[in-house]
């Protein structure tokens, strides 16, 4: 299980130090349970000197894929290994709305990510209309093939997948669990037809949107669900502790 939280673009040098201090002492002692936190790049080095002795890993929010060059601006995977990163969130639904990122975007941000060693936290989801017109799984489905295409995962933990509703984030409101469950299964599914059951019976599938205290623990019970991406309630560390022990529970 893994639960991991998006800090999008919030906090700052001190406040980040501060939310990672408080995080570490919300950190339960679990073996089967990973929490990680992804703050701003700006931020990492200084929340990874935070999280120092702790269990806890660090994670950033983007990455570009190349290894390095005239790319003003952008950040490459080795940057993010060498600051102690593990994990990368692509294809975050607020970076397809409103930065342009593509899915021949995310399928080369996530190639960069696996053959660096990098850990890629890949978002998928569907918008609203797309559901109320039934076309979760086609959505998900089209986003998950070409997130995944010419990829090669050795093993489960090499990638992660996280089920975000895009009408589910930051907006209060969630999936229902029996939602949840179906589209992780049938994520599932799609990663069982391209990597084989090795994989797809232990790879992570994390859900994202709304996630908080309240809810946690009904959601993580889902026998496909194996963690949550976090935005809003990672951004306090008392919130982000009753998620994490929440999971505690489950796994
Ligand atoms: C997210 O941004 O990945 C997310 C799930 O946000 P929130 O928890 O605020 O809905």
């Amino acid at each position: 299980m893994l639960i991991a939280g998006n800090w999008k673009m919030n906090t700052d040098a001190r406040s980040s130090v501060e939310l990672a201090q408080g995080i570490v002492r919300e950190m339960v002692d679990s073996p089967s349970l990973t929490v990680a936190v992804c703050p701003p790049s700006p931020l990492l080095s200084g929340v990874a000197e935070a999280l120092k002795g702790s269990r806890i890993r660090l994670g950033a929010q983007n990455i570009y894929w190349a290894d390095a060059g005239a790319f003003t601006g952008e950040i490459s995977a080795q940057m993010l290994l060498s600051l102690g990163c593990h994990y990368v969130i692509l294809g975050h639904s607020e970076r397809r709305q409103h930065f342009g990122e593509t899915d021949g975007g995310v399928n080369s941000k996530v190639k960069q990510a696996v053959s660096t060693g990098l850990i890629p936290i890949i978002c998928v989801g569907e918008q609203l209309n797309q559901r109320k017109a039934g076309k979760e799984q086609e959505v998900v489905a089209l986003q998950v093939r070409f997130a995944l295409e010419g990829i090669q995962v050795k093993a489960p933990n090499a990638i992660v997948i996280a089920y975000e509703p895009v009408w589910a984030i930051g907006t209060g409101e969630t999936a229902t669990p029996d939602q949840a469950q179906q589209m992780h299964a049938f994520i599932r599914s799609l990663i069982r037809q391209q990597f084989g059951n090795t994989i797809a019976s232990k790879v992570n599938i994390l859900y994202g949107g709304s996630m908080n205290p309240s809810n946690a623990e009904e959601l993580l019970s889902q026998p496909d669900v194996n963690g949550g991406l976090i935005g809003g309630a990672s951004l306090k560390a008392d919130a982000f502790g009753k998620i994490i022990r929440a999971a505690q529970l489950v796994v």
